[in-house]
């Protein structure tokens, strides 16, 4: 049976270009970037190469791209770092409900560090109101840090406006893109974010690996002590593969992204479409337009999530929940109580992310199998 994957929001396959570009820096150019012979300047040059495919997919300045180990080790050095460099200014954050957890855990450490932490609602879209923002700004706020698009449901937040209130103000605006990033255009000097998290995983290339934007001149501390990385500023040897790797799916994902998007966007349209006209009982979660070209969320009623996931997997398609099940839990999803779902509904949720790899057969499959198995596993909880 050939296994249909709709869970590019979890992670993506690498691409095989990627890996090709990756190969040798595991082999012949093994030498540490630091080292002065050949062998370390060669992997040096391969991380300086990568920095600029980076910095030009963004509009950013090559000497703005920092290396990390991934998406939740940039979210932590924004909040982190910048927290620690401006505690003489102020102490208080602002951020959202639906942020990821690399987002929200920080937030709730500097909290036991004695910051401040506003937490915004949201609509029932998963959109952040302006007027909040503005209305939560005080004279202690030191940084505001909204994402650029929910990875569960798939909301687009108006981040150029945000920014512009957040700088009215001159605080620092982070915003973690880790799923906006090869699926939405980024130019990060129109946005005037302050700093950008990416992660490269998510973008067809390898996991462990990741970046953060900071902007010429903003006030950040370090996160890890160590060697002179990074220009001094994220210590240890570099992941040269990694990185390599990340510059090239970088670089492959901005050079398409037009086709990318109205394919993606084309898919999910008709998923959604599909499943709405399909399946009685059945709603979208997030914004109907604004959102990733490649998210489609619903919650079904009179469903489990666990039960549904386990069914689409017997008929060899990977989803997901709306529940927090990776953690052994079945709380419902903080995204989906934050938009106003009760928390049935939201047990109920399942959420399919389309990627390049897939196809209209894919989602025919998929628009065949569900509503069976939502029919069935309804007719065995006998609840309709
Ligand atoms: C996946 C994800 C992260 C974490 O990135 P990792 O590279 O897996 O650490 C952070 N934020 C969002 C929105 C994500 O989707």
């Amino acid at each position: 049976m050939d296994r249909i994957y709709l869970d590019n929001a979890a992670t993506t396959p690498v691409d095989k270009r990627v890996l090709e570009a990756m190969l040798p820096y595991y082999s012949d150019v093994f030498g540490n970037p630091s080292s002065l012979y050949s062998y370390g300047q060669e992997a040096k040059k391969a991380i300086e190469e990568a920095r600029e495919k980076v910095a030009k997919a963004l509009g950013a300045d090559s000497d703005e791209i920092y290396f990390t180990s991934g998406g939740s080790e940039s979210d932590n050095w924004a909040l982190k770092g910048v927290a620690y460099a401006l505690k003489d200014k102020g102490n208080h954050i602002i951020t959202t409900e639906i942020e990821h957890h690399a987002v929200l855990n920080t937030c709730r450490y500097l909290e036991k560090e004695g910051f401040k932490v506003t937490y915004l609602p949201v609509d029932e879209y998963g959109l952040v109101k302006p007027e909040d923002l503005k209305k939560a700004i005080t004279d202690k706020t030191i940084l505001v840090s909204i994402m650029f698009a929910n990875n569960e449901i798939g909301t687009i937040e108006p981040i150029e406006e945000l920014v512009k209130i957040a700088h009215e103000k001159n605080v620092y605006f982070h915003t973690d893109a880790v799923q906006a990033v090869g699926n939405v255009p980024i130019d990060v000097k129109k946005l005037d974010v302050d700093l950008l998290s990416l992660s490269a995983h998510k973008i067809y290339g390898p996991k462990g690996v990741g970046a953060l934007y900071i902007k010429k001149g903003v006030k950040i501390h370090s996160l890890i002590q160590g060697g002179t990385q990074e220009r001094n500023r994220r210590a240890g040897t570099e992941n040269v593969p990694g990185i390599v790797g990340l510059g090239e799916a970088m670089e492959l994902i901005t050079k398409n992204l037009d086709s990318h998007i109205n394919k993606l966007t084309f898919l999910r349209d008709k998923l959604i479409n599909g499943i709405l006209e399909k399946i009685p009982y059945a709603r979208l979660n997030g914004h109907p337009t604004k959102r990733l070209p490649g998210n489609v969320n619903v919650s079904f009623e009179f469903i489990d999530g666990e039960s549904l996931i386990l069914n689409l997997d017997m008929a060899g398609i990977c989803a997901s929940s709306g529940s927090a099940c990776t953690s052994g839990s079945l709380e419902p999803s903080h995204v989906l109580l934050a938009i106003g779902l009760p928390r049935e509904l939201a047990r109920g949720s399942l959420r399919l992310t389309i990627g390049k790899e897939n196809t209209e057969e894919d989602i025919d499959k998929v628009l065949e199998v569900l509503p069976q198995i939502i029919k069935r596993l309804r007719s065995i909880s006998q609840i309709v």
